[in-house]
């Protein structure tokens, strides 16, 4: 096994049980193969053991800390810390009325580059994140079969293309989220083909819609829009710039509510769409792409975040309510604030902060990896 020596004046984080370990924080390089790594300091002690990437900055993830377990890496080692996300969810996510949710989220469960989703209660999604949990995905199955999914699809980072890995499944995917019901594409959908992260936030626009006219803006599949409608708005708009997901928001919205008429998608890009609307919304959500994929690109989504903001301040309703997300990794909290700040003050309006909002508990954030907590969001009252 590979050996990784940290620099002794960088040892501290991952002594506390960081995961990631950059390549600037280690002495000589690391070797060229993927797989399993033992991290020691300059002395040779022991701290953990991570998945090494010779590819990525990041050249190491560590997910064991500590001395190796007597029976080391072996499929019941894996399967132990699968079944442990499993209890975490099933405490506090999974009921009669919601059997779609993430069973394992990277870093937030001590398993750097590996993400499982689960819709409909027996199908799994596997985004391997990295080369060595795609090394591994034999495993990663044989635990989720023996677990009892009888469908599993399968997609590497960031791959256009997946597959089914066992049992191709005959009828379209349907999750049950909160007992409304979303059919889910997980081979051309986004990410794992439906945004889980927002369980908890759709919830809420559910509790504050009734009587209300709505805009979902970036409304993807129509999560937002479909609760909405549930907590009784008087009419919901869809806006996304892409057709398919229009299309998608519609049969999401009908599923669960064939007579409902008032539900309508456009097909827009929401800069130009939020500048020109109509200013007799009363509830507007804004739940943009991450704008930030990276640090050099802070500044101008920043700009992006700020211009959406800006032009949906301007246009609501006096005594309208704006929820407003980043999922940028890159831009933390008090930064999105100030985006926000910024943009109240140039549209002259009187904004209160009434919640903040974040992701949903099958998204942990691993205490010792608060990079692991990326979507925030501000819900405020406008006047
Ligand atoms: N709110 C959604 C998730 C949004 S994902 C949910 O709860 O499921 C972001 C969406 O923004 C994607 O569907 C993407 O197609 C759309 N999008 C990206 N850029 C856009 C733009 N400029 N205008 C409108 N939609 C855009």
């Amino acid at each position: 096994m590979q050996q990784i020596k940290i620099k002794q004046e960088r040892v501290k984080p991952f002594v506390q049980r960081h995961a990631w370990v950059f390549s600037g924080a280690i002495v000589g390089e690391v070797s060229k193969s993927v797989g399993i790594a033992e991290v020691v300091d300059e002395a040779g002690a022991v701290i953990g053991y991570g998945f090494s990437d010779p590819t990525s900055q990041i050249v190491c993830r560590i997910f064991h800390s500590g001395p190796k377990p007597e029976s080391g890496f072996d499929l019941g080692y894996w399967k132990s810390k699968i079944l442990a996300a499993k209890v975490l969810r099933e405490k506090l996510v999974v009921d009669s009325e919601t059997d779609s949710y993430r069973l394992l989220h990277a870093e937030g469960d001590f398993f750097p580059g590996l993400i499982i989703d689960v819709y409909g209660g027996n199908t799994a999604f596997i985004h391997t994140l990295i080369d060595a949990t795609k090394q591994w995905l034999k495993t990663w199955q044989d635990i989720l079969t023996e677990m009892g999914f009888t469908q599993i699809y399968h997609r590497h980072s960031h791959d256009k293309d997946g597959k089914w890995i066992s049992g191709q499944p005959e009828k379209e995917i349907i999750a049950k989220e909160n007992g409304l019901l979303f059919f889910v594409d997980l081979e051309k959908g986004q990410k794992t083909g439906f945004f889980i992260d927002q369980r908890d936030n759709r919830e809420i626009i559910k509790s504050l819609s009734k009587g209300k006219k709505v805009l979902n803006a970036f409304s993807y599949t129509g999560g937002f829009s479909a609760y909405a409608v549930a907590g009784g708005a008087t009419e919901v708009l869809s806006v996304d710039i892409s057709k398919d997901a229009c299309l998608m928001a519609d049969r999401n919205v009908q599923l669960n509510f064939p007579k409902y008429k008032k539900h309508k998608s456009i097909a827009a890009d929401c800069f130009d769409y939020l500048k020109e609307m109509d200013s007799d919304f009363d509830l507007v959500i804004l739940d943009p792409p991450a704008f930030a994929k990276n640090k050099a690109s802070v500044d101008k989504a920043a700009r992006g975040y700020k211009e959406i903001n800006l032009s949906a301040l301007r246009k609501i309703k006096s005594g309208g309510l704006l929820a407003t997300f980043s999922c940028s990794q890159h831009i933390d909290k008090d930064l999105f604030q100030k985006i926000i700040f910024a943009a109240s003050v140039d549209a002259g309006r009187s904004v209160r902060i009434v919640k903040p909002l974040s992701q949903t508990p099958d998204h942990p954030v691993n205490i010792f990896h608060p990079e692991g907590d990326y979507l925030k969001g501000l819900l405020l009252y406008v006047e």
